[in-house]
Order: structure tokens, then C-alpha cells, then sequence
């Protein structure tokens, strides 16, 4: 089984980083704010902006927390049902930031895959897609497995929450 991994939102609370930004230049958000994948464009922020903003979080990469404890610990269960890659779209300048996290944080994959967009992922070759963004998951559902690491709803997919779910998930899959 070939897995691919996310990284923003579904290994790196980039938002948390995001949100200390923010409330820096803007009125104040919480993360209760945060209902939806895309949900600067209900808080107007200009989506140019948006992700120009995250990029700059990664220059901070040290600080960008995980999403959950444990991610070492997990990712090397992960690696026991198959080979975990990480896939994930974004600005090449932060490559090395994002590789930098990964190394501090332990996390255990094979393979860097490194896309300039998200939908581009679904044409790549991998049996299941552990991601957070419902546009990838449009192009996903066509043709491949899909789980969905989010804490919002709305989207006909697997649900996961934690990590701990998905390594049940795949045990079912398994068998
Ligand atoms: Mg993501």
C-alpha cells in the first residue's frame, strides 16, 4: 500500500503559527473562528495574501506546533502497513523549512513529494491520500481512498480526527 501524507493541517498546525500572525495586523480570531477549510475567504482576507502569510510562517518552522503528540511514534506505525510518503502542495521556497520540521519532529517517511498544487496530487500514484483539503479530495474520491483529516464536516469521505483512528482504519482495510 502506498500512502500518501499530508503535511499542513494534517501534521503542522501552520494555522496556529497563522492565527499569532494574524491577530498581529487584523482583529482578533481564535481558532473557534476556524470552521472551514477556506475559511479566510468568510473572514475577507485576500487569498493572495493568505497563503503568502503561510509561507512566511514556514520561514519560522521551529515554531509551528504538531497537530497531535506522538507524530514520530505514529508515522512509524503508518510505515508498517505500507510505504508513507509525504505529498504535499506548496511554494518550493519552503521546502527545506518543511523538511527541517519533519527531521525535528522525527516523523518517519520514504519518499519528499513536493507539488506546486493540491489537486495535482490525485494524479499521482498512491492507493490512499491522508489529507485535509476538500478541493484534493474532490479529485481523490474519483479514483482513489481518501481519509480526511479534519475537526469540520461537510465532506462525504472518511472522517478521521486522530491518527489513532486511521491506523484502525487500515487495519479494517487490511483484512
Ligand atoms: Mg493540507
Amino acid at each position: 500500500m502506498k500512502i500518501a501524507l499530508d503535511v499542513d493541517g494534517v501534521l503542522a498546525d501552520v494555522i496556529e503559527s497563522w492565527l499569532t500572525y494574524s491577530n498581529k495586523i487584523r482583529p482578533s480570531i481564535s481558532k473557534d473562528d476556524i470552521t472551514n477549510w477556506d475559511f479566510w475567504k468568510k473572514l475577507k482576507i485576500n487569498r493572495y495574501d493568505f497563503y503568502e502569510e503561510l509561507t512566511s510562517c514556514w520561514k519560522n518552522w521551529n515554531y509551528i506546533p504538531q497537530t497531535e503528540d506522538n507524530l514520530s511514534i505514529t508515522t512509524q506505525n503508518l510505515s508498517n502497513f505500507g510505504q508513507v510518503d509525504i505529498v504535499t502542495a506548496r511554494e518550493s521556497s519552503t521546502d527545506s523549512f518543511v523538511k527541517n520540521w519533519l527531521k525535528l519532529h522525527d516523523v518517519t517517511y520514504q519518499n519528499y513529494v513536493s507539488v506546486i498544487d493540491g489537486p495535482m496530487k490525485a494524479d499521482l500514484d498512491y492507493d490512499v491520500f491522508i489529507d485535509d483539503s476538500p478541493l484534493n479530495a474532490i479529485k481523490f474520491l474519483k479514483h482513489k481512498k481518501m481519509f480526511f483529516y479534519t475537526h469540520n464536516h461537510g465532506i462525504n469521505t472518511f472522517l478521521i480526527k486522530t491518527f489513532k483512528e486511521f491506523l484502525l482504519y487500515l487495519k479494517l482495510l487490511k483484512n
